[in-house]
């Protein structure tokens, strides 16, 4: 755990939040601020700074992430309709968080190229 990490200390149980799924190697729980109708992070339970490091450190744990993403989905009916997994990675992103988190945004239309 990382000392002063949100999300590290969401993981501790030291903040709440609205959990959504947890496994051994992630927990996934609904954005403060959604902007979608589905908006979940997940996040591994270590800590990693971005999905690159978290590529290179752990590479299960990144599959699980995205094993968890899908199964977030899956759950909360958006998989038939399509749903995007979005890694925010650094300032000109719009990463805000440096705990690496996937967002599982889906229940409406998104275009393309993002804004
Ligand atoms: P980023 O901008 O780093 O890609 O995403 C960070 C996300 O974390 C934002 O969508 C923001 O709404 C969310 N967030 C920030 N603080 C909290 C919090 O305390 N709890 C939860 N559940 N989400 C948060
Ligand atoms: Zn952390």
């Amino acid at each position: 755990m990382a000392d002063d990490c949100l999300f590290c200390r969401i993981v501790a149980g030291e903040i709440p939040a609205t959990v959504v799924r947890e496994d051994e190697l992630t927990l996934a729980f609904r954005d403060l601020n959604p902007v979608a109708p589905t908006h979940v992070l997940v996040v591994p339970k270590a800590h990693y700074p971005d999905v690159g490091s978290l590529a290179a450190g752990d590479p299960a744990a990144l599959t699980a992430v995205h094993l968890a993403a899908a199964a977030i989905a899956q759950a909360d009916g958006v998989a038939a309709g399509g749903w995007r997994l979005v890694f925010n990675t650094g300032r000109d992103a719009g990463q805000s968080v440096p705990h690496v988190h996937g967002h599982v945004l889906g229940g409406r239309h998104f275009g393309w190229p993002p804004g």
